[in-house]
């Protein structure tokens, strides 16, 4: 699924439209398949048939999610992985705080449930380094310290210190709704709080899978007390960040990396599926080059960014793409050219309305509290597009002729003078 901002003419209809999009971001898939999970694999609820498949499924899927997240280079799938694995490992071998297995049980199981979202929310936010080299490889210690913390506080003699892991902040008015101490409480508070936020900024696919493996992470832990196997929400938190990891990875096949519109391959899929009436339009940046000779390639770059947030707003139900290089492309389906002219010829408008600003050395990047009065004009670059649009009719039967069409349509334009739209 495609999500990207598209805002129709009418503004309610457009911040309805956001908000759902973005409602189903946070939703998709992560929340969906945990609300499965827990709906299907209820204690007692699968049939005797499934039994023998279900202890080979954590196994699968993790070697699964081990195997993707090496694929695609994506280390912090990897490291949450692992760690879900050892949890759940660990917790099993000491009862998963149900027996608690004595005093070492009780450790075990409160260390776990501190240290398990800390990990999951750190592994989050690493910025991706690879895996197999000698940074991927480093960051695998801290796993093995905490490991090692944790056998060192089982030792008799570290119990006052392990007392810690069940200290009461406050008198809690609802003794025994949760297995978990406060400072477990705390852990699990602040790694959602902190993800969710993550989520607000980043918005994608892998941010929302982390949100939701931490929250099956944090049904995981309560699992001896629902009748629940942890296992089935580990490995469901495992799955989660399998399937955000494959939405992430098509969504790099599909958008442009730099603009963030939906790239070629999309377009492509996009013309296949049209009717009988469409209409194409292709835009393509006035004296690009010249731009990029002046101000240097990576103002270029933020001004193709700028431009094609444009092009992303577009009214008139328009689907922008970028085409490559400095052209867009922008599909109107169910509409002729005549019907898409009007909203083509506001867009060209609001390209030159905008123009670029130049961020210079001396301007500084936040506002000052108390701005000095100013007399220099703003730093503001004229910015133009030409656009070609062509629609499906007799002379023009295939998307590729329509295509064609409006590329010499755009030709017309540049030639008639630049910043202008042809048909
Ligand atoms: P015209 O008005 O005829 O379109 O002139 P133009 O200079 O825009 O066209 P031309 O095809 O000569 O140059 C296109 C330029 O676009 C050249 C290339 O460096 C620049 N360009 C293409 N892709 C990118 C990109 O991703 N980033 C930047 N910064 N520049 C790009
Ligand atoms: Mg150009
Ligand atoms: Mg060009």
């Amino acid at each position: 699924m495609l999500f990207h901002e598209k805002r129709f003419g009418n503004w309610g209809e457009s911040a309805t439209i956001s908000c759902v999009k973005r409602f189903l971001a946070l939703l998709l898939p992560g929340g969906v398949i945990l609300f499965a999970a827990a709906l299907a694999l209820r204690p007692r609820t699968l049939p005797d048939s499934m039994a023998p498949f279900l202890p080979t499924l954590p196994y699968t899927i993790a070697a699964l999610g081990l195997f993707l997240g090496w694929f695609f280079n994506c280390s912090r799938v990897v490291f949450a992985i692992l760690i879900l694995a050892i949890a759940d490992r660990v917790l099993l071998q000491f009862g998963a705080g149900q027996t608690p297995g004595g005093d070492v049980g009780r450790i075990v199981f409160h260390a776990v449930a501190l240290l398990l979202p800390l990990n999951l929310v750190a592994y989050a936010m690493i910025r991706e380094r690879g895996l197999l080299n000698l940074r991927g490889l480093v960051r695998v210690l801290p796993i093995l310290a905490q490991a090692l913390l944790i056998a060192l506080l089982c030792r008799p003699g570290q119990r006052n210190l392990a007392a810690v892991l069940w200290y009461n902040f406050i008198t809690s008015p609802w003794p025994a709704w949760t297995p978990l101490a406060q400072p477990a409480l705390l852990a699990f508070g602040a790694a959602l709080a902190l993800q969710a936020a993550r989520f607000m900024v980043y918005r994608n696919a892998l941010e929302s899978g982390f949100l939701w493996a931490l929250v099956a992470a944090f049904l995981a832990v309560h699992g001896a007390r629902t009748g629940w196997v942890a296992t089935t929400f580990f490995s469901t938190a495992a799955l989660i960040l399998v399937v955000s990891l494959i939405q992430t990875s098509y969504r790099m096949a599909y958008h442009d990396e730099l603009t963030g519109l939906p790239g070629r391959r999309a377009m492509n899929e996009a013309l296949l599926k049209l009717g009988s009436r469409y209409a194409v339009a292709m835009v393509d940046l006035d004296h690009f080059k010249q731009f990029n000779d002046s101000y240097g390639h990576r103002v270029g770059d933020q001004c193709l960014r700028m431009v094609a947030a444009k092009l992303g707003q577009v009214s008139g139900g328009g689907e922008a793409f970028r085409y490559g290089g400095e052209e867009f492309s922008v599909i109107f389906s169910g509409k002729t050219v005549k019907e898409a002219l009007p909203h083509l010829e506001q867009l060209r408008g609001t390209v030159e309305a905008s123009g670029f600003v130049l961020r210079g050395r001396d301007r500084p990047r936040k506002k000052p509290a108390k701005p000095k009065a100013s007399t220099a004009p703003r730093n503001v670059v004229s910015v133009t597009v030409s656009i070609g649009v062509a629609e499906r009719d007799a002379r023009h039967e295939g998307p590729d002729e329509v295509v064609k069409a409006a590329d010499r349509a755009l030709y017309r334009a540049k030639e008639d003078g630049r910043n202008r739209v042809r048909s």
